[in-house]
């Protein structure tokens, strides 16, 4: 079933994205896996979502004023949802990154018209950290405004107030379980705060890449990373603020390689091409299905996050010389 609907607005492109059945980690878990296709969004990731809610509230709060500035910190799907809805609403975008991003990301963030900062990347606790050196050209540059994703709670806000009632409404009220993994945490903390408020049984399962610390902290207390993964976006090493409070039940920690499984059967068997973060959240989610049908729940249903789109990574993700250099399984029709 499927449903299409005109908008006035460019920016109303943002979110009431569709939610789709997967096939085969259905099949796996053993019961419905559903993905929210963030992909849909303009910027083509679930960081639209962010920027619109982060540049809507500094409007409320009248620091951002028209002809005004938006600065943040970011490499990748932030800084392009931020640019475009700039874009939209007669900002301008000023974009401080580490200058070992890939030039895929610099490119179309120039070719979106954002400015771009390059500064050498350094430890968080280093001043000429990328977000730190975002945060004084914020303030050294007048009527600008920091966007400040990780602490911002209006980027959690984007998810309390539209993806949760969507996925809510798209569902049909049945929903048992939801899962995704962390960057900020906006995601994961506003969609579970936002299901808990239509039904508190509905289980908030973190899913953690290796290399993150926040599944040792929410099954033990304690912020310990362990192991490495390659998926941008995701992987963080501290409560944010947008993560305080957020109403996590349950946790899995999921490896490159298994995201990568899923990355490839649902490109080859369902057509999505995605990137390795959407990879990794299905595997959770069909890790959290499993659960909930050993403990008896009758045909429970699992949503998780589709973040953003596969051609984003081609360079990467879906090349065979970057996946050998990694010492990841190449896909095999790569070569
Ligand atoms: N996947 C990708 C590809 C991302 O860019 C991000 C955002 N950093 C996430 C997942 C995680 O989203 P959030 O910041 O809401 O935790």
């Amino acid at each position: 079933m499927t449903t299409a609907t005109a908008r006035t607005k460019t920016l109303d492109l943002i979110g009431n994205t569709p939610i789709v059945l997967l096939e085969g980690p259905s099949k796996a878990a053993g019961c419905e896996i559903w993905g929210k296709c963030e992909f849909a969004n303009p910027g083509a990731s679930v960081k639209d979502r962010a920027a619109l809610w982060i540049i809507r509230d500094a409007e409320a709060r009248g620091e951002l004023l028209p002809g005004g500035t938006v600065v943040e910190g970011t490499a990748g799907n932030t800084g392009i949802g931020i640019a475009l809805v700039a874009n939209a609403l007669g900002y301008r975008t000023i974009i401080v990154m580490p200058d070992n991003q890939s030039k895929e990301k610099m490119d179309t963030l120039r070719a979106l018209g954002a400015e771009l900062v390059l500064v050498p990347p350094t430890k968080f606790a280093d001043p000429n950290h990328f977000v730190h050196t975002s945060r004084r050209l914020a303030e050294e540059t007048p009527g600008a405004v920091w966007a400040n994703q990780f602490d911002n709670v209006a980027n959690r806000r984007a998810h309390i107030d539209a993806t949760a009632p969507e996925i809510w409404e798209q569902l049909g009220g049945r929903i048992d379980g939801f899962t995704c993994a962390v960057g900020t945490g906006g995601t994961l903390a506003g969609t579970g705060m936002g299901l808990k408020a239509f039904d508190e049984n509905i289980r908030i399962a973190l899913t953690d890449p290796h290399g993150a610390a926040l599944f040792n902290y929410y099954a033990h207390g304690e912020l310990k990373a362990e192991g490495s993964s390659v998926a941008e976006g995701i992987g963080q090493g501290r409560i944010t603020a947008n993560l305080e409070g957020a109403p996590i039940d349950t946790q899995f920690r999921i490896s490159d390689e298994e995201g990568l499984v899923w990355v490839a059967r649902l490109l080859r068997e369902e057509g999505l091409c995605l990137g390795l973060s959407s990879g990794i959240n299905v595997a959770g989610a069909v890790e959290l299905g499993r659960q909930l049908v050993a403990e008896g729940r009758e045909n429970p249903r699992v949503a998780t996050i589709l973040c953003d789109t596969g051609f984003r990574y081609l360079s990467s993700l879906y090349n065979a010389d970057w996946l050998r250099a990694k010492n990841l399984p190449v896909f095999d029709w790569l070569g």
